[in-house]
């Protein structure tokens, strides 16, 4: 048996057999090798494993950050396109604003036109209308033309006193003329409108201040263009106020002097009228009324005149307040229709006769034509 530990001699010597210590080295010496082996393959596998964690973190953080590089970019987007709807927005805000302001001024525009038409209507309104006289016949008419001058003149003033101001009478021309279109007429009128407002022509062919027929056909006509564009349309109810007006004027130089005493033109007696109120019914509406059989036109002219002076009667100045709160309405673009018409009449004066103006006006036929 030798020793465990060999002598130092056989030690350093060539060993004849392998060391029972070489065997055991060997052993230790692979088992050390198999543990680092496996330390290395448990630590390669964990790195491994760590590794692909950390690629699965990087991934993920890495799909992170592409869905936030996403959702900025929507973002951003959404705020480009929220941008380029505000600056549209913007855009039209600034249009609608130009447009706005355009528009106001269009309306002060508009306003400052109105006032200044309006200024231009009352100016027209205001002023007095030219009187010309002419002649159109081989026939001497001097003292015709002097008589119709001094009538003019003076029925001028008190057709205002009565009637009000004309509603826009821009000239009168009183024509003599050898004949009239209309056989047996005594008085024609011819009416032409421009920028200046209305202009009449009154063609006669005769004219004495001493004829009483003479007086009441010229003024009869220039009444008839006092209302000129705003004349009624009923032609019955437009003649009837004039021939009411005619005999008030007439009545006011007869007084003066300016013309001797006359048969007024309207005369019927209370029942008078309410007898023609039913035998003649109501008149057309239109100027086929003057179509009509002539003593039933004069009845119509009669009783519409007698219609009118019930209510001046009452009120001296209804005639004027009448025609100021019909030219009132005209020049706002209302039509004189017997609708109006009756409406005004009702404003200007509730009760004609003890009775509301509108039931009374419904008893009269020439307040209603057809
Ligand atoms: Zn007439």
């Amino acid at each position: 048996m030798q020793p465990l530990i060999p002598s130092r001699a056989t030690f350093l010597g060539r060993p004849t057999k392998p060391s029972r210590l070489f065997v055991i080295h060997f052993i230790f010496s692979a088992l050390a090798n198999a543990l680092l082996l496996i330390n290395f393959g448990y630590w390669e596998s964990r790195l491994l494993v760590e590794r692909q964690s950390w690629r699965n973190s990087l991934t993920l953080v890495e799909n992170q950050a592409a869905t936030y590089k996403q959702e900025r970019d929507l973002a951003q987007e959404d705020i480009a396109k929220k941008d380029a709807r505000l600056a549209d927005l913007d855009k039209q805000l600034s249009e609608t604003t130009t447009q706005l302001a355009s528009l106001n001024a269009q309306v002060k525009a508009q306003a400052s036109q109105i006032a200044q038409n309006s200024a231009e209507l009352q100016a027209l309104r205001d002023r007095p209308p030219l009187f010309k006289f002419e002649s159109a016949t081989s026939r001497n008419v001097a003292q015709a033309k002097a008589d119709v001058e001094d009538i003019v003149t003076k029925a001028y003033t008190e057709i205002q006193n009565i009637y009000g101001a004309p509603y826009i009478l821009h000239q009168v021309t009183i024509k003599f003329v050898d004949a009239l279109s209309i056989p047996g007429a005594v008085g024609e009128i011819e009416i032409s409108n421009s920028a200046e407002g209305i202009s009449i022509t009154i063609k006669i062919t005769d004219f004495n201040k001493t004829d009483s027929e003479n007086v009441d056909t010229i003024i009869h006509e220039i009444i008839h263009a006092f209302h000129g564009i705003s004349a009624l349309n009923a032609p019955v109810t437009e003649e009837g106020i004039t021939v009411a007006t005619t005999d008030a004027v007439m009545g006011k130089l007869a007084t003066q002097g300016t013309i001797q005493a006359f048969s007024p033109y309207v005369s019927l007696t209370d029942d008078e009228a309410a007898n023609l109120n039913v035998s003649l019914g109501n008149p057309p509406g239109d100027s086929s009324f003057y179509n009509l059989p002539k003593e039933t036109v004069q009845s119509y002219y009669e009783l519409a005149g007698w219609s009118w002076q019930q209510i001046y009667q009452e009120d001296a100045n209804f005639l004027k307040s009448f025609n100021e709160a019909l030219y009132n309405k005209v020049s706002k673009g209302f039509s004189p229709t017997p609708a109006v018409v009756r409406t005004t009449i009702a404003e200007v004066k509730p009760a004609i006769r003890g009775m509301p103006t509108a039931d009374w006006l419904a008893t009269q036929v020439i307040f209603n034509p057809k």
